[in-house]
C-alpha cells in the first residue's frame, strides 16, 4: 500500500463526545454513520455505544456501516490530509505549551528557593545590624563613662598641683589663697 493510499484509509471518528467541548472524537474510525435526519459521518468503536446512548435519549435513530478498504470515502484525500497535518501541529504545539509550562514551573521553584535565601540573608543582616547598634551604643556609654572619670582625674591633679608649692613649709593664708587678716584699701 502507497502512503497516499495509507493516507486515504485513515478516516477520523468525526462524533463530538460531550467531553470534549465540542471537539470532533478524531480517533481512526472503525464505521459511518447515518442519522435518520440525514447528518452522516465517521466512528470510532468507543464513540458507537456513546451515539446509540444518545439516539435513545432523543429518540431518534442512528445506523453505522462497517468502513471497508478501498470504499469511497466522503472526505477528500486533501481534506483528511490537511486534518491529520492539523491534528499533528496540535499535538505538537501541546508538546511545546507542555515543556514551556514544565520550565516555568522550575523557574518558579527556582525563583521561591532564591526569594527565601535571600530572605534568610536579610534576616541574618538585620540580626547583625542590631547587634552593631547595640554594640556602639554600648561603646558610646563606656565612653561617657571614660570621660566623666577622666574630668574627676584631670580636676583632683589641678587641686594637687596648687598644693604643690606648699608641701613641705608652712603657708601664709594669702599663699594658701585665703583672705588675709589685714586689709589693703
Ligand atoms: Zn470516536
Amino acid at each position: 500500500m502507497s502512503a497516499a493510499a495509507a493516507l486515504a484509509a485513515i478516516a477520523l471518528c468525526t462524533f463530538k463526545p460531550h467531553t470534549k467541548k465540542g471537539e470532533p472524537c478524531n480517533e481512526p474510525a472503525s464505521h459511518r454513520f447515518r442519522w435518520d435526519y440525514g447528518d452522516e459521518g465517521h466512528a470510532c468503536p468507543e464513540c458507537i455505544p456513546l451515539m446509540q446512548q444518545a439516539a435513545k435519549n432523543i429518540k431518534r435513530s442512528v445506523t453505522f456501516s462497517r468502513l471497508e478498504e478501498g470504499q469511497q470515502e466522503p472526505v477528500t484525500l486533501h481534506e483528511r490530509t490537511h486534518l491529520i497535518a492539523a491534528k499533528l501541529s496540535a499535538e505538537e504545539e501541546l508538546k511545546q505549551v507542555t515543556l514551556r509550562g514544565q520550565q516555568l514551573y522550575q523557574a518558579n521553584v527556582s525563583l521561591t528557593q532564591q526569594v527565601q535565601t535571600l530572605v534568610m540573608q536579610k534576616r541574618e543582616v538585620d540580626a547583625e545590624l542590631a547587634r552593631t547598634l547595640q554594640q556602639r551604643d554600648e561603646t558610646a556609654e563606656r565612653l561617657s563613662v571614660r570621660e566623666t572619670e577622666l574630668a574627676e582625674v584631670i580636676g583632683e591633679r589641678d587641686r594637687l598641683q596648687v598644693l604643690v608649692p606648699f608641701v613641705g613649709k608652712p603657708t601664709t593664708p594669702e599663699e594658701r589663697g585665703l583672705p588675709s587678716s589685714t586689709v589693703d584699701g
